[in-house]
């Protein structure tokens, strides 16, 4: 068996119907996981499932908003009873407000912190039981450039980034003595519905995102293919609380 062969696991993808997440998605189908796909839009969803389904693979999704305080058992019991056990939780669902602070609502505010740092516990919190029965889990969190950076449109979503940082390495210590693995990727400037409007519509900002970047261009979802099975899969067994950018080289360009 390969160390990247993920035949026979099952894998939950929180925002999993589209962007990242469903790059993310079809790495792991790729390698042989069956994927439950958690996002709140059902009509994403179907079209993710219609695309992940293979004549080898099972892919389901589940119609889950992560503010809801009960999203993940939820998700977790789905993924149990649609798909036999849980193995890989992927925390990837985020938005995000792009207002100076003084013009940041507490509803705003909230709004990014509950989708992008809250729903990662509550994620991760709901996983552990099932990942304790069947001896060991992977979770794989998504973070951002701004994990690392600040900016001044981005109080609430660098918080929240800078937040799963540090719960993943709190995750990861507390549970790698029961084989459970914790880590982050943190995404540069990815082509997605997220950073659309400003790739498309602010002047110069495509042109100033492609010269800061060594690799000179924008990342894309199937990007994240290979970290993500690598995370999954038993190849990263040793790893846990890290934080691997897949930034093109955005973030050690002096
Ligand atoms: P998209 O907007 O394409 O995808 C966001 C996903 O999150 C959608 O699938 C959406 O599902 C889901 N989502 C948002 N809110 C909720 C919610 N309350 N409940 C359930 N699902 C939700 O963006 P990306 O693919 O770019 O973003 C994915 C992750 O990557 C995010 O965490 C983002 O912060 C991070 N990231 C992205 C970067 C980029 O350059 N694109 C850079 C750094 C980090 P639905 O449509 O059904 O609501």
């Amino acid at each position: 068996m390969s160390l990247f062969d993920l035949t026979s696991k099952v894998a939950l993808v929180t925002g999993g119907n589209g962007g990242i997440g469903l790059g993310i998605a079809r790495g792991l189908i790729g390698a042989g996981a069956s994927v439950m796909i958690a996002g709140r839009n059902p009509e994403k969803n179907a079209a993710a499932v219609a695309e992940l389904l293979t004549a080898r693979t099972r892919a389901r999704a589940i119609e889950i908003d992560v503010t809801d305080p009960e999203f993940g058992k939820t998700m977790v019991d789905a993924a149990v009873s649609q798909l036999g056990r849980l193995d890989i939780l992927v925390n990837n669902a985020g938005v995000s407000v792009g207002k100076r602070p003084e013009d940041l609502s507490l509803a705003e505010w909230r709004g990014v912190i509950d989708t992008n740092l809250t729903a990662v516990f509550l994620g991760a919190q709901a996983a552990y039981p099932q990942f304790k029965v069947q001896g060991g889990g992977k979770i794989i969190n998504i973070g951002s450039m701004y994990s690392i950076f600040g900016a001044w449109y981005s109080a609430a979503y660098s918080a929240s980034k800078g937040g799963v940082v540090q719960l993943t390495k709190t995750l990861a210590t507390a549970w790698s003595d029961e084989n459970i693995q914790v880590n982050v990727l943190l995404p540069g400037w990815i082509v997605t519905d997220m950073t659309d409007l400003a790739r498309t519509r602010m002047p110069g900002f495509d042109q100033a995102i492609v010269a800061r970047t060594p690799a000179g261009r924008w990342g894309t979802p199937d990007d994240f293919l290979g970290p993500a099975v690598f995370l999954a899969s038993n190849a990263s067994d040793f790893i846990t609380g890290a934080s691997i950018a897949v930034d093109g080289g955005y973030s050690i360009q002096g």
